[in-house]
């Protein structure tokens, strides 16, 4: 069994880090190993990361996903994520990469943000799904930010690397991703409903499309000043977004349907049991 604080080879250190695990680490400009990190990566992308990201680069959410993005399918959830496309070089560089540093370092990715610490939720799921939420270590022998003396509480570097906003934003995202049994999660989704789950995920320009330019208003119930925010505010849309998906894929009561709506949807539901039973 290793010990937490050697030296491993590289990968995923076996051991679950919680919010007060301690580890040593510093990381900046002028280390012999700057952005040496910075390239052949898989990295997932979150919700908040694309908003900020798109933001960043004055892009469309269709813009940033098709330039740099690509699909991913989890390979136990079934879920789709986006993945930041590396550049076609021998290195596999990132495209935020210059010898100075990381060009869109203030909205740099969740994934960049807590390097060298990995999160369960991200892809120790697909290897074993949990539900729990903790932490893990990356060592990688190409990072000298090991070396230092500088201690931290996964907690304390959270609270350094700015993730907290990240958190609150991708809530509904990070609960699919792990699952929770409160959310009802047990059996795949359909295709449909991977495809709702991806466009909230991951663009909230055609989301705000399909609350304010489709039907949706028509069929569900929702407050005045909540439509307001959400019209100009893109968190709180991503955040509109994922109660939606809870109430329309796991019946949560977060978005209501209006009652003409439920009416025709409990109609339907009947009309479809009686034809079931019948072709029994
Ligand atoms: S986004 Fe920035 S910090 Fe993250 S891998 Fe790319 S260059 Fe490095
Ligand atoms: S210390 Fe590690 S994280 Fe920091 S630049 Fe070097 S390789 Fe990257």
């Amino acid at each position: 069994m290793n010990i937490p604080g050697e030296t491993y080879q590289d990968g995923i250190e076996p051991r679950k880090y919680t919010i007060e695990s301690k580890f040593k680490f510093a990381c900046h400009k002028g280390m012999e190993c700057y952005t040496h990190c910075c390239s052949d990566l898989n990295m997932i992308l979150t919700p908040y990361d694309i908003i900020q990201m798109k933001n960043r680069l004055g892009l469309t959410c269709d813009q940033f996903l098709a330039i740099y993005t690509k699909p991913e399918m989890l390979a136990r959830t079934k879920l789709p994520v986006a993945t930041l496309k590396m550049l076609d070089d021998d290195k596999k560089s990132c495209p935020f990469i210059t010898p100075e540093g990381c060009t869109i370092y203030e909205d740099r990715p969740l994934s960049c943000r807590y390097y060298p610490l990995g999160i369960a939720a991200f892809r120790e799921q697909e290897i074993q799904p949990t539900g729990e939420d903790f932490y893990f270590m990356v060592r990688e022998s190409h990072c000298l930010g090991f070396q230092a003396d500088n201690e931290w509480t996964v907690g304390e570097w959270r609270k350094d690397q700015g993730v907290e906003v990240y958190d609150d934003a991708n809530q509904g995202w990070m609960e699919f991703m792990l699952r929770k049994k409160s959310f009802g999660f047990q059996a795949d989704l359909s295709e449909e409903s991977r495809g709702m789950f991806f466009m909230v995920s991951s663009n909230v320009d055609r989301l705000g499309r399909f609350v304010f330019e489709s039907s949706f208003l028509d069929k569900y119930d929702v407050e005045k000043d909540l439509l307001e925010q959400i019209k100009t505010d893109e968190v709180a849309l991503l955040k509109f977004g994922f109660n939606w998906l809870q109430s329309a894929l796991f019946g949560a009561n977060k978005v209501k349907l209006k009652d003409h709506a439920l009416n025709t949807y409990k109609e339907n539901a009947k009309k479809a049991a009686k034809a079931a039973r019948a072709r029994r």
